[in-house]
């Protein structure tokens, strides 16, 4: 999976490897719960990332 230019996704995505990479599924879902629900809340790249 390619990491997104997005800091909220990078940051959701990392949580849930490691959650995962300890067994913590209950933290993994709710990882992926947050990232759904920061896209349907309007996901966005942050301005001060452009190059
Ligand atoms: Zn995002």
């Amino acid at each position: 999976m390619p990491v997104p230019a997005c800091q909220t996704c990078h940051d959701l995505i990392t949580a849930e490897r490691d959650a995962e990479s300890v067994h913590d599924y209950s933290r993994a879902t709710d990882c992926r719960v947050l990232l759904r629900r920061h896209h349907t809340h309007g996901h966005q790249t942050p301005p001060d990332q452009n190059p």
